[in-house]
């Protein structure tokens, strides 16, 4: 009951747009998710028929708010607590003898990926690339699993590049199996349980195996299979495995790709990946993941973040209420709202903030009367409760994600807003009786 499928048979019908001509999935499928994105529309889409396959292609599931919450079994308001709930119980995975992931088994020349439906998403991009894969590995020395996701450009029917640029565990599991002259297995898990892409996202310590923290979203633990041809296990429940190595010794051109900063680059550690097996249920879904500067790509990646560090925050200055990463600011913009109790608590916030994530360029303190979640409520503070000679501070020359194309030498500047009101400020806001408001929305509710 933790599969991909069992998660979209929850959705209500309007939350998800069928698209039933035969079109062809490249260039179109990012049109389509990015003008509804424009229209403040973000429903699941759903490629019943995709020109050239046999397989509906599903896109777009991680681009609202509310799902994501549904997917931790929760809602918007609930879902940092939530989070942290589920790193307090986490529950380790179950390996199991067999799941629906293995109902077809393919290796040899039966393994061509080039069959599967994977797609182009922008101009740029070198060629057709899988957005939404899982990679599962394991540390050589621990045998502890490791969730990430890495773009993988496809380059062959069995062959595709790999970029592992963000640094993480994998990228560790590999320069310590390297060392020793041995490829690193790898799994590249496309569609499981949403819950398992947001614990996959999560930045944790290398100790933790990320399906636990899935299963303690779930409140169950995930069940695995082992591999077909590899030491890795699965989710006995996955729509897709591609099974292989990444290469210790070969390195190849991999790139351009269109990232989350709205930018095709080519930064990439140039890696190999080799197929062994491809295994899949009888009538698989393909699920694809919305690239570059998207709803569902920004929020895939910052759920989890944004939990993480609101937590972390709170542990230092309880009175802080709400964290943002708005999208307009990729993943380098933060806001923080605080019940402030004292002058300089702001302050103490955003030192805190600009320290817990390396990505933030420029984080904004509220007070707990602005929604953070609200960009215009973000700039009003800043038109009415800021002054730029004493309300704001620059750290110079910290380490950054180097992405961002206007950092330098993989550095930035870190710029933080105090847009609180003084606390014996006074300004009155505007305001109206309860009973009038209360008469419009009933009005609006029952014309
Ligand atoms: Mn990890």
């Amino acid at each position: 009951m933790t599969s991909l499928r069992n998660f979209l048979d929850t959705l209500p019908a309007h939350e998800i747009l069928d698209v039933r001509e035969p079109v062809g999935l490249d260039f179109c499928k990012t049109a389509l998710a990015l003008e509804l994105e424009a229209r403040k529309q973000f429903p699941v889409i759903r490629f019943t028929a995709p020109a050239g396959y046999d397989v509906p292609v599903v896109t777009n599931l991680f681009a609202d708010r509310d799902r994501i919450a549904r997917m931790a079994g929760t809602t918007r308001e609930g879902f940092n607590a939530t989070w942290t709930a589920a790193l307090d119980r986490m529950m380790p995975a179950r390996i199991v003898d067999d799941g629906p992931v293995h109902e077809v088994v393919l290796t040899g020349s039966e393994a061509d990926v080039t069959a599967l439906p994977i797609s182009r998403h922008f101009q740029g991009d070198a060629g057709r690339y899988v957005s939404s894969g899982i990679l599962v590995c394991k540390d050589p020395d621990t045998g502890v699993r490791n969730l990430s996701f890495q773009r993988m450009q496809m380059k062959g029917p069995d062959r595709f590049g790999a970029s592992l640029h963000s640094r993480g565990h994998i990228w560790e599991h590999l320069q310590r199996s390297a060392a020793r002259g041995k490829n690193l297995e790898v799994a590249v898990v496309i569609g499981c349980h949403p819950a398992i892409y947001l614990a996959a996202a999560a930045k944790v310590a290398m100790e933790v195996d990320e399906f636990a923290i899935a299963g303690g979203l779930l409140g169950q633990p995930v069940d695995l299979v082992r591999c077909k041809t590899i030491d890795v296990e699965v989710p006995a429940e996955a729509e897709y495995v591609i099974e292989g190595e990444i290469l210790a010794d070969e390195f190849e051109d991999e790139g351009p790709f269109g990232e989350y900063t709205g930018y095709s680059t080519s930064r990439s550690t140039r890696n190999v990946f080799v197929v062994k097996a491809i295994t899949r249920r009888r009538q698989p879904i393909f699920l694809d993941i919305v690239p570059g500067y998207s709803n569902e790509h920004l929020l895939l990646g910052r759920s989890a973040k944004e939990a993480h560090v609101f937590a972390r925050l709170k542990e230092m200055v309880p009175n802080v209420l709400a964290l943002n990463y708005p999208k307009s600011g990729t993943h380098f913009h933060a806001y923080v709202s605080l019940r402030k109790t004292a002058e300089g608590q702001a302050r103490h916030a955003l030192m805190l903030l600009l320290g817990l994530d390396s990505y933030i360029k420029l984080a904004v303190a509220v007070d707990e009367d602005v929604d953070v979640y609200d960009e215009d409520q973000v700039l009003w503070a800043l038109a009415t409760r800021f002054q730029a000679d004493t309300d704001m501070f620059v750290v110079p020359k910290v380490f950054c994600n180097r992405l961002d194309p206007s950092s330098v030498d993989g550095m930035s500047a870190k710029l933080a807003l105090d847009a609180t009101a003084p606390l014996q400020s006074e300004a009155e806001r505007t305001a109206l009786p309860a009973e009038a408001v209360q008469w419009a929305r009933d009005f609006l509710t029952h014309p």
